[in-house]
Formats: C-alpha cells, structure tokens, sequence
C-alpha cells in the first residue's frame, strides 16, 4: 500500500522522499538554492524599486 506510508515530494523533480527531507538529491537540492536566491534577488530588487518610488515621492518636484 505504497498511499498509505507517509513521504513527500522531492519539491523540485516531485519523486517521493523521507518525510524529513525537503529534495531527492544533490542536484535538486542545488537546484532549489539557485531558484531560492533567486527569489531572494528579486525580492531585494523590489525592495529596492519601492525604496527608490517612495524616495522620488519624497522630493520637492512633486511636492509643488
Ligand atoms: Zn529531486
């Protein structure tokens, strides 16, 4: 009855994996660092882009 025993997917390739882990692999678990500071860039770049609106609401020209 393989439904019944606990396991979980590999989050990146989806094969079934122990319950403690999060990948099936190495590679998958390169994979998953590469793709997280990915995210992790682009959540600083919004930042940044939020930052940088809030910085040009600040200034004079659209305060007049
Ligand atoms: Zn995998």
């Amino acid at each position: 009855m393989p439904g019944i025993i606990p396991h979980r997917h590999c989050v990146v390739c989806g094969k079934a994996i122990e319950p403690d882990h999060q990948v099936c692999s190495e590679e998958c678990e390169e994979v998953l660092k590469k793709e997280r500071k990915r995210q992790r860039n682009f959540m600083i770049f919004m930042f940044a882009i939020l930052l940088l609106l809030l910085l040009l609401m600040w200034m004079p020209i659209f305060q007049s």
